[in-house]
């Protein structure tokens, strides 16, 4: 990624643009505008109108057009797949299984936004036995979405696509990673609702995702990092527009003494290299149980022998997508090793200019950063443990909490509940975020708020309460002419009803 200023030609000013680049030859994908602070404010007016438009039509109608789109989507896969494969530098058949599961995620949302955020009867209480309670969620206007570039369509689609379900209309920040992505999504969303201003995008880097954070948005869905993060909760601050974060992780995959140690090596591989371990959920850290350790190792090993970084088809793992990364995940590897760890296969001199081959480093001191700092490399750090306590434990060791694994036969539910993240899989690696409803999120340092599911549908509305008067109330409670006599009769029926002795059963 390179900005430039074009020269003013005779129809306007300077229009400034920027390069998006293809990270294994560092040739250019793409040219894109950097959308200013007017230009990002205009987008929002747009999109308010159009919600106008969007929130007014009926679940099933949002539904009908947010089903073509995925249609459209599901089509023309392989051309969304190429600029992905362009852009991150993921082999194509990577970008083509995130955008399947996004594909799912805007089928499963639209579908069911209905039954999530449509009107549903409450109960009302003996005090209030005379009103009729309703609770429906109403979308919130237009929403903001800022994203990363490691997983361009299916990341950025957890809000997008929840975010339309519910009646809202979207303005999205790509990544400057991968512009190309996003406007081949909003493109194609316009297309199918005829031009309308329902997903726009606006290209650019940090600063336009800044104007988009003070812009009339009436919620900002951001994932990234955790610093960019706090800089955007600062900048939503100032109109006091709410904000999700979903941001990095230390996912932890804790394997036990009578785990399938075949099954638990190929996760861990799979969780921690696949996408050049470009990933937020991905596997950074393995804690073993020390009676099982020696094998899972020579299995993880064995499964490695033929896994390799490269720009040609036959390579599994891509290149190191954000060039800056590639330092990070040297220093942790040199911290690491400097402190003591041992060297399974790969080391720091595995970290090329483009490409990090597999690393896999075991004994690695809990101070080190490879252990305490997310790596985004396909790095993987493998301790023993004791015990599952002790596992749980030093899991829990990190100021992320984003998600992680469990292989074990016994204990896989005890243990994955114990473990402090927003979502965990036993017996495979990263399954959850493939289940539409299921929550997506994390908590502490890995952000807060929900996409997918039922709680992501309703993290793009408020809760609008409504109750309906049936027949006259017994005790007229809401009145000044309510005198002593009501007063001992509210007070003898709360009393019946909750001042004796009660056990929970
Ligand atoms: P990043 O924080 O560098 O950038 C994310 C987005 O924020 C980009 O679009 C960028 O242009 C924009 N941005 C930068 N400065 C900004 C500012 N001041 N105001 C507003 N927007 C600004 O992150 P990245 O490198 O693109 O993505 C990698 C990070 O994302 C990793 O930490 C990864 O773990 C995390 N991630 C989290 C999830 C999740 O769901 N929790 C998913 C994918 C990635």
């Amino acid at each position: 990624m390179t900005a430039t200023i074009e020269s003013p030609t005779s129809t306007g000013p300077a229009t400034p643009t920027f390069d998006s680049l293809n990270p294994a030859n560092g040739d250019v994908v793409g040219t894109h505008p950097i959308a200013s602070k007017a230009d990002v404010d205009a987008a929002v007016a747009r999109a308010r109108e159009a919600a106008d438009w969007w929130g007014n039509l009926t679940f099933k109608e949002r539904a009908e057009f947010l089903l073509t789109w995925r249609s459209v989507m599901t089509r023309r896969i392989a051309q969304l797949a190429d600029i992905s494969h362009l852009e991150t530098g993921k082999p194509h058949s990577d970008a083509q299984l995130e955008i399947i599961m996004a594909i799912d995620h805007i089928t499963w949302a639209a579908k069911h936004a209905e039954k999530v955020l449509g009107p549903h009867k409450v109960k009302s209480g003996l005090l209030m036995a005379n009103q009729a309670s309703t609770v429906e969620y109403k979308q919130l206007g237009v929403i903001g979405v800022i994203g990363p570039w490691n997983y361009p369509v299916f990341t950025p689609m957890g809000s997008i696509a929840y975010a339309l379900a519910a009646g809202n209309t979207v303005v999205f920040k790509p990544s400057e990673y991968t512009p190309g992505v996003g406007q081949w999504l909003a493109d194609t969303m316009t297309e199918v609702v005829h031009g309308r201003a329902v997903l726009q995008v606006v290209t650019g880097l940090g600063e336009t995702g800044n104007a988009l954070c003070t812009a009339d948005v009436d919620k900002l869905a951001f994932t990234g990092s955790g610093p960019t993060g706090k800089k955007v909760m600062a900048a939503c601050a100032t109109n006091l527009t709410p904000v999700i974060i979903e941001a990095g992780g230390k996912d932890s995959l804790i394997v036990d003494e009578d785990a399938d140690l075949a099954k638990a090596a190929e996760a861990a591989l799979w969780g921690g290299m696949s996408n050049a371990g470009q990933t937020c959920i991905g596997t950074e850290r393995v804690y073993v149980h020390e009676k099982v350790f020696d094998s899972f190792m020579t299995e993880i090993l064995d499964q490695a022998k033929d896994l390799r970084a490269g720009a040609d088809p036959d390579a599994k793992i891509g290149p190191i997508t954000m060039p800056s990364q590639l330092k990070i995940i040297k220093s942790h590897l040199d911290d690491a090793v400097a402190k003591g760890a041992h060297v399974a296969l790969g080391g720091p001199d595995a970290v090329g200019e483009r490409f990090v081959q597999p690393t896999i480093l075991t004994h690695v001191p809990e101070d080190s950063t490879e252990i305490t700092n997310e790596t985004f490399g396909p790095t993987l750090a493998i301790n023993p443990v004791k015990n599952m306590d002790e596992a749980v434990k030093l899991t829990n060791a990190t100021a992320y909490g984003l998600a992680g694994a469990v292989f074990s036969k016994k204990q896989g539910m005890e243990v994955a509940r114990r473990v402090r993240s927003g979502m965990t899989s036993i017996n495979s690696v990263i399954a959850f975020a493939g289940v539409p409803s299921l929550p997506f999120g994390g908590v502490g340092q890995s952000g807060f708020g929900r996409i997918h599911g039922p709680d992501g549908l309703k993290e793009f509305t408020y809760a609008k309460a409504i109750t309906r008067q049936k027949f006259k109330p017994l005790m007229m409670l809401t009145s000044f002419t309510r005198d002593a006599k009501t007063d001992n009769k509210a007070l003898t029926m709360i009393t019946m009803m909750h001042g004796g002795k009660k056990t929970l059963k």
